[in-house]
């Protein structure tokens, strides 16, 4: 049995990775992986106390393009990316996205509020209920504006972040947002992703949660990528090992790898 395909994974072109991007590819030769999928950061206009998450396009399709021929032979190296999701920002997304030809746009609000959810200022002032809604809320609105993205990246990563992570978490206490931002990904035929560093967070859970993975499946969404969100060679697939019968029990049969931006489907 082959190992899952990884499509959420970073190199030294995020800002908070110094990996040799070819580290990683060996490492999914190492573990078996028939493809592999690079998205790493490109955060357009972040606030400006956080750190510059973009990098250099040009040099990352010369970087990423010579290493997809020079590893031909043993993976299918895909080059996606993960695009970070604000509205109100000068940056026309959709024409960046229309100018390059990624695999995958794992589309992915880090920002809420001015801040980044990783720096602890971010829940100072309220209750941690309060700001992971407001984060959920800033999603749902990044998801409806816009459509250039295929699947929604780490829809719950917040929690990794509060006070009491995710003690007090749960689908139901914010029900009305997540089926509002499921139903809208169904309606614009976009996925999201089960991403694996909830384990690494030390959560037991991907994210987003399994509540919200079912949810998903129920009201008919079938477009699911796998993603560890690796920034070092190591956490590489890494929980691949719990998310098949993780994934089966909420309902799903298959996982999806984009190539040339159309969903494969491909079994769990
Ligand atoms: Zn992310
Ligand atoms: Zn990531």
């Amino acid at each position: 049995m082959s190992i899952y395909i990884d499509s959420h994974l970073h190199t030294g072109f995020s800002a908070d990775s110094d990996t040799a991007p070819a580290l990683q590819i060996e490492r999914a030769i190492a573990l078996g992986m028939p493809a592999l999928t690079i998205t790493d950061h490109q955060d357009f206009d972040g606030p400006p106390d956080v750190m510059d998450f973009t990098f250099d396009t040009d040099a990352y399709w010369d970087a990423l393009l010579l290493l997809k021929e020079q590893y031909r032979d043993q993976i299918d190296l895909l080059i996606g990316v993960e695009l970070g999701l604000q509205t109100d920002i000068p940056t026309d997304l959709a024409s960046y996205a229309a100018a390059n030809p990624f695999d995958l746009i794992i589309g992915s609000t880090h920002f809420c509020d001015g801040m980044d959810p990783y720096d602890s200022i971010f829940f100072e002032g309220r209750p941690e209920e309060a700001a992971y809604r407001s984060y959920f809320e800033e999603e749902l609105k990044n998801l409806k504006a816009y459509d250039c993205f295929d699947v929604a990246g780490h829809l719950d990563f917040v929690v990794r972040y509060g006070p009491n992570k995710n003690t007090y978490y749960s689908y139901e206490k914010y029900r009305d947002v997540f089926d509002e931002i499921l139903k809208v990904l169904i309606e614009k035929g976009k996925g999201i992703e089960c991403n694996t560093a909830g384990f690494k967070a030390g959560l037991g859970h991907p994210h987003p949660a399994e509540a919200i993975l079912k949810r998903y499946r129920e009201l008919g969404g079938e477009i699911l990528t796998l993603g560890s969100d690796a920034h070092v060679p190591r956490y590489l697939a890494h929980g691949f090992d719990q998310i098949g019968g993780l994934l089966k029990a909420c309902g799903f049969r298959h996982y999806t790898v984009f190539k040339n931006r159309k969903p494969q489907f491909l079994p769990l």
